[in-house]
C-alpha cells in the first residue's frame, strides 16, 4: 500500500512517515500544495494524508482540485486547530476524514487502517437497488441510465445505505460506518451529507428512495 504525505512542517512529515513505514506502508513525502496535486494525480497511491496549513496551494484547495479531478482516493485531512467550520468545510470538499493535531499516532494509524480497509471493501461486484446501480470499483452510481455525480463522502454513505437497504439506519449507525470520529459531535453534519444525497439521488425523480424516520433516523426503501 502507497501512502502520500503532503505536509510542509519537516517535522511532522517525518513523525508520520516513520510511523507507517514501521507499519510496512510505502510511504512519499511532499512539501507543499502544488507538488501534493501533481503526486496524487499519478494514480500510484492508495491513501492521501493531507495537512491544512500547506504553501503554494492550501489543504482545502488540494482537496477540492483532487476531487474536480475525479480523484476517488481515501483521503484523511490533518487540521491545526479544533475548528467546527474546518471539520465541515474539509468534509463537504471531499475529506474521508479528520484529524486535528497534536495526535497520537496509534489514532493516525487507526484511521489509516480503517480508511484502506473500507475502501478495499469498495472493490467488489456491482450493488443495486431498485433502479440504482454503484460501481465499487470507480465509486460511480446510475439510477436507470442517468449517472449521477457523488463526492467520495456522498458515495460511502449510499453504498452503506444500499448494503442495508429496508433497514432503519440511526445516526450513530451512519456514523459507525461511514465516519471515524465519535458522532456526538457531529450529529448535524449526517443530516447534511443526507440533505446532499438526496437531492442528488432522489430530487428529480418519481420514486423517492431515502426516507426519514422520525425519531430514528434513516431507510432506503422504494416509495
Ligand atoms: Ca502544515
Amino acid at each position: 500500500m502507497k501512502i502520500l504525505i503532503v505536509e510542509d512542517e519537516k517535522k511532522v512529515a517525518s513523525f508520520i512517515k516513520r510511523g507507517l513505514e514501521a507499519e510496512k506502508y510505502d510511504v512519499t513525502v511532499s512539501h507543499d500544495g502544488a507538488d501534493g496535486v501533481r503526486r496524487a494525480g499519478s494514480g500510484e497511491y492508495d491513501l492521501i494524508v493531507l495537512d491544512c496549513m500547506l504553501p503554494k496551494k492550501d489543504g482545502l484547495t488540494v482537496l477540492k482540485e483532487l476531487r474536480g479531478a475525479g480523484c476517488l482516493l481515501p483521503i484523511l485531512m490533518l487540521t491545526a486547530k479544533n475548528e467546527t467550520d474546518d471539520i465541515v468545510a474539509g468534509l463537504d470538499a471531499g475529506a474521508d476524514d479528520l484529524l486535528t493535531k497534536p495526535f497520537a499516532f496509534a489514532e493516525l494509524q487507526a484511521r489509516v487502517r480503517a480508511l484502506l480497509r473500507r475502501s478495499g471493501q469498495d472493490r467488489g461486484a456491482e450493488i443495486r437497488f431498485a433502479d440504482l446501480r454503484l460501481d465499487p470499483v470507480n465509486h460511480k452510481v446510475w439510477r436507470g441510465q442517468i449517472e449521477i455525480i457523488l463526492t467520495a463522502k456522498e458515495y460511502s454513505l449510499l453504498a452503506y445505505m444500499v448494503r442495508n437497504a429496508g433497514n432503519v439506519l440511526s445516526r450513530a449507525n451512519i456514523a459507525d460506518n461511514c465516519w471515524e470520529y465519535p458522532f456526538e459531535t457531529f450529529t448535524n453534519i449526517i443530516d447534511v451529507y443526507i440533505n446532499y444525497l438526496r437531492k442528488k439521488v432522489d430530487g428529480d425523480f418519481t420514486t423517492k428512495l431515502i426516507h426519514t424516520v422520525r425519531g430514528k433516523g434513516y431507510i432506503l426503501q422504494e416509495g
